[in-house]
């Protein structure tokens, strides 16, 4: 029997590496487009191309497979960072991720792929109050979403349903909550809050002091990425049109996740809290259309932290020695 195809764009980043790993479990013949290589895994994708998808022409590229088309389309590509970046790039963000989102839906649809996800954010919806009913999916219209990113995703999601009824495509959007795990970028200005924080526990010493933006009670959903991956999976083979949201339904506040890094560090540490771009003071968003299809979060904080803060450690550890050290795969 002939091999399922996938194309994953940005699979040299976090959650496209680790969807090409799930998709070559299950028997893919993948092929993973991004701007760079992956910085910490060795991907066993059947190949790999360096492309920038912003251009029409690297699009059509990434798309060309011989005579036929690719089964399914996964696009992870973004300009893509914590709320440091997202505040500080939006020009850049709502520039770069357009054109790759407008370029690679019109030449996946002209290509006649048949199915395409959309990885969006949950960054779509407005800020909530702590205490607040779960939103659903449909609560994102009337639209106000706190940044610049947010509104690019809102707007793709719409330039991928469009090309979906047109060409009849089946496109699948996920909305994402925050997502964290081994293998995802741990320093250098893009880190989200849990590899941030991992990090500075990491690099403190018992008993020492780190440093969080804002006064630690912005409540959060952190979703590991096993179960996003799992959650990517299922939703791109379902019949669930229009989008939906995936992420953990524990919320924990900033506090919580520092405290949690803490005991899986076995350090204590003192926070001083400094200004910074936190983004919305809270978050709670239905999972019902993904549960749906039999998706459960099964990773929850605490675990997933175990999971992921030995792999930060080891990189930060490495980061301070000499170059010659080894490697960061
Ligand atoms: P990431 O930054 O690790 O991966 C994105 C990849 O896209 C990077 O490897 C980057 O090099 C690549 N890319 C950027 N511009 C490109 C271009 N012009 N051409 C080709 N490749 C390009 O981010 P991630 O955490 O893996 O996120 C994947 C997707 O999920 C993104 O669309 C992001 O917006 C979305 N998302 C992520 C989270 C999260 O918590 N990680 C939350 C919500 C939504």
């Amino acid at each position: 029997m002939k091999k399922k195809t996938a194309l994953v764009c940005g699979a040299g980043g976090f959650i496209g590496g680790h969807l090409v790993k799930r998709l070559k479990a299950e028997g893919f013949w993948v092929r993973g487009v991004d701007l760079k290589e992956h910085e910490f895994a060795k991907l066993p994708a059947d190949e790999f191309r360096l492309l920038d998808l912003r251009e029409p022409r690297n699009c059509r590229r990434a798309l060309a497979l011989g005579k036929g088309t690719f089964d399914e389309v996964c696009q992870l590509a973004a300009d893509m960072g914590g709320m440091g970046f997202i505040h500080a790039a939006e020009c850049e963000i709502m520039h770069n991720n357009v054109l790759i989102n407008v370029n690679m839906t019109r030449a996946a649809a002209e290509a006649g792929v048949k199915r395409y996800f959309y990885s969006s954010s949950v960054c779509v919806y407005r800020d909530m109050k702590p205490g607040e009913p779960e939103m659903t999916e449909a609560e994102a219209i009337p639209a106000n979403p706190d940044n610049e990113y947010g509104w690019e995703k809102l707007y793709s999601e719409r330039v991928a349903m469009a090309h979906g009824r047109k060409y009849g495509m089946k496109v699948r959007i996920a909305r994402f909550q925050n997502c964290y795990g081994a293998e995802g970028t741990w320093t250098g200005g893009r880190e989200k809050a849990p590899a941030a924080m991992c990090r500075k526990i990491a690099e403190a010493r018992d008993g020492g002091t780190i440093e969080v933006w804002g006064d630690g009670t912005a409540i959060r959903s952190y979703t590991h990425v096993d179960d996003m991956t799992e959650g990517i999976y299922r939703l791109a083979r379902s019949d669930l049109e229009g989008a939906v949201n995936i992420g953990c339904p524990q919320y924990v506040s900033v506090k919580e996740l520092v405290d949690t890094v803490c005991k899986v560090a076995g350090k204590t540490v003192k926070v001083k809290h400094v200004d910074g771009p936190v983004g919305v003071q809270s978050r709670n968003f239905s999972n019902a259309r993904i549960e749906s299809i039999g998706w459960k979060a099964k990773v929850f904080l605490e675990e997933g932290i175990r999971r992921t803060y030995p792999w930060i450690e080891a990189q930060a550890r490495a980061a301070s020695l000499p170059r010659s050290s080894g490697p960061r795969r």
